[in-house]
């Protein structure tokens, strides 16, 4: 196991978008130790996403999983590991919904982001394998959350304003409870 440098804001490569992964990569073992790299990143500091922008790799490639154990993401629906290559929103709800969202590389703050309730993606798995699925609720947040920083975006940039911006102490201490989870 290799834990990967987060990068933080502030870091170019988190505002620095990403390339399209070249045809042919996930047959290279050296993207695939990538890969494991990458998901025990993420692992090891209780994400529930990573993208690779955010180890400083500038490129579309992005890992998610939901562990209703993970200690920063509590009680929320369990999503099986998803590694997805250069994925593509190609449709969503016209509803949006608003939650809490944090980030590796925004450590110790929360804010809450409006976000569309179901996504249809398609891209590519670790085999090479076309995949298309649609997403709902806090998987669909969480992949929303992963694709804007392919594009060099963050979930502050989301936000209708920064009133709800919160350190995660305070966040537990004043916020956590007075608002419903989603559903
Ligand atoms: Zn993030």
């Amino acid at each position: 196991m290799a834990l990967l440098k987060i990068a933080r804001l502030g870091h170019p490569a988190i505002r620095a978008g990403s390339e399209i992964m070249t045809a042919g990569a996930c047959a290279r073992e050296d993207f695939q130790v990538f890969l494991e790299n990458l998901v025990d990143t993420m692992r090891d500091a209780n994400g529930v996403g990573i993208a690779a922008p955010q180890v400083h790799v500038l490129e579309r490639v992005i890992a998610i999983e939901v562990d209703p154990r993970n200690p920063r993401y509590p009680d929320y629906p369990h999503v099986p590991l998803t590694i997805l290559i250069n994925p593509q929103l190609v449709g969503h709800s016209t509803e949006t919904n608003e939650d809490w969202e944090g980030c590796l590389s925004v450590p110790e703050l929360r804010g809450r982001v409006p976000r569309w309730t179901s996504v249809h993606v398609q891209a590519i798995d670790r085999e090479g394998r076309t995949v298309d699925f649609t997403a709902e609720g806090f998987h669909a947040r969480v992949l929303q959350h992963e694709l804007d920083h392919l594009e060099g975006k963050v979930f502050l940039d989301r936000m209708r304003d920064f009133s709800t911006l919160t350190h995660l102490h305070e966040y537990q201490q004043f916020w956590r409870a007075t608002l419903e989870r989603p559903g």
